[in-house]
């Protein structure tokens, strides 16, 4: 550990942003890499993403998915074929143009998304209508050059899966694009424990190519909003550029419709973001990758027991399935090991010395407060499991009503720019891009969606007075 380790971290309410990476830092999740906006996800950091990916994977084979692999660059052409997507792009691109100690003919570009490729093969995989569905999903890399870099948040090579899937007609593409939202809902919610609106993102918002583009969007502890998984219509853009056919029963040539999803490992952020305080991060039990850690303290009477009663309690944990680690270094002393394992989130503490193994039990700390609590060494094992589950739940009620409190509805301009700085705001808005323009510039905010469950509401725009355009409030927020 750094020497930096043993300073107390600045306080999220000082400086939100030192906050975050210095938790990041040094909590051992990542590194930073030797090119400036990539990034070295460490082991700690790395199970994180393990446990969300064996989460949401689960979810999408079990909605009929199956996972492939596509390659990693793409002749530049095959960007070109759809205009608004390469136009969307371009910025951000990364292009081979030497290989092999020549320069090529045709620079080749590193995938910033795998439409166009897994396009290309669709066309040559579908004929008929018999061929539909087609329901893929890749776990890959993927490089979009980035200028203001962020550990996780924005780093030019990140981890990610893309779905991407064609169907007969509109109804069930649009169906599949809801289908892929309502597992990233679960993930981000029942796993994650991050509270979730879920919408449609405004034409000014949507991903480059797209009908529609479906949103999650969370609101972090410094009452900025991530978005945390998008799935996108794509209409027949793509199947027209890539000329993604088939014939349908009647024996007509049509274009089939396609749909693009995508979930990355900025959700790790979205945690850190979310749950974590001043002492460090805050872990839901179920991506954590110790849910409970054993600190055995050996020193004084009978202090030589403590190891064998520490080796069989988390024997009996981890035969319950639960995930638990002993930190036996004997070189560090127990505050030491109090302060780390809070930095980094631990949900539950086991401190075991020989005064609690005299009166048969264990001192328990929770990672979201309350008193040390003595707990009967016998029943700490049959109880862990819904010790967790309340865990679990307690952050992510903890999260909702943070959330709630800080999101407001507005319903003029001076209103909405006090929203904005703390939190969220429900408007009514006209939908005029100029409009939006005009509240980015003054606010900083965007219109982050607009809530597929928002009640049906119209009036004037917030902003401007022009009538409303959506029939509910849009979600206003400063994004990271
Ligand atoms: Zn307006």
């Amino acid at each position: 550990m750094a020497k930096s380790d043993e300073h107390a971290l600045t306080p999220q309410n000082e400086d939100f942003s030192a906050w975050y990476n210095e938790v990041v830092l040094r909590a051992e999740l990542a590194d930073r890499g030797p090119v400036r906006g990539t990034m070295i996800i460490r082991p700690y950091g790395y199970r994180i993403w393990e446990l969300l990916q064996a989460e949401l994977d689960a979810r999408i084979k079990a909605t009929g998915h199956q996972n492939a692999y596509f390659p990693l660059l793409i002749p530049s052409g095959h960007l070109q074929r759809e205009a608004e997507h390469v136009e969307g792009f371009a910025p951000e691109l990364a292009v081979v143009t030497h290989a092999g100690g020549k320069e090529l003919d045709e620079p080749l570009v590193i995938r910033p998304t795998s439409e166009t490729v897994i396009g290309e093969a669709f066309a040559r995989w579908i004929s008929s209508y018999r061929d539909l569905p087609l329901l893929l999903n890749q776990w890959a890399n993927v490089v979009r050059w980035e200028l203001r870099p962020r550990l996780f948040l924005r780093t030019t090579e990140f981890l990610w899966q893309e779905g991407h899937t064609a169907h007969a007609d509109e109804t069930e593409a649009m169906a599949e694009t809801m289908t892929a939202l309502g597992f990233y809902a679960e993930v981000a919610e029942d796993v994650a424990a991050i509270p979730v609106a879920r919408g449609e993102k405004t034409a000014g918002e949507r991903f480059a190519g797209a009908r529609n583009t479906f949103t999650l969007e969370a609101m972090m502890r410094d009452g900025r909003a991530l978005q945390a998984g998008t799935s996108h219509y794509l209409g027949t853009n793509f199947a027209r550029a890539f000329d993604i056919t088939y014939t349908s029963a009647e024996g007509v040539l049509e274009f089939c419709h396609t749909t693009s999803w995508g979930m990355s490992a900025r959700m790790i952020g979205g945690v850190v973001m979310t749950h974590g305080d001043d002492k460090g991060l805050i872990l839901p039990p179920r991506l954590a990758p110790h849910q409970v850690v054993i600190v055995p303290i050996s020193r004084g009477d009978g202090g030589e027991q403590v190891p064998e009663a520490a080796a069989g309690l988390a024997a009996g944990l981890a035969a319950a399935g639960v995930r638990v680690h002993v930190d036996d270094r004997p070189q560090l002393s127990p505050g030491y090991k109090y302060n780390q394992w809070e930095l980094r989130g631990v949900p539950i503490r086991l401190d075991i010395g020989p005064r609690d193994l005299a009166a048969g039990a264990v001192t328990l700390s929770s990672r979201l407060g309350g008193d040390k609590e003595q707990v009967e060494l016998a029943s700490v094992v049959e109880g862990m499991a819904e010790r967790l589950d309340t865990f679990q739940h307690d952050l992510f009620e903890r999260a909702r009503s943070f959330a709630a409190e800080r999101t407001r509805r507005v319903d003029h301009a001076a209103e909405l720019a006090e929203a904005v700085a703390t939190g969220f705001c429900l408007a009514l808005h006209c939908g005029r891009s100029e409009c939006e323009e005009k509240i980015k510039a003054e606010t900083t905010a965007t219109p982050r969606c607009i809530p597929t469950d928002g009640p049906p509401e119209s009036g004037p725009c917030a902003f401007c007075g022009e009538p409303s355009a959506y029939g509910t409030r849009v979600l206003f927020g400063r994004s990271y």
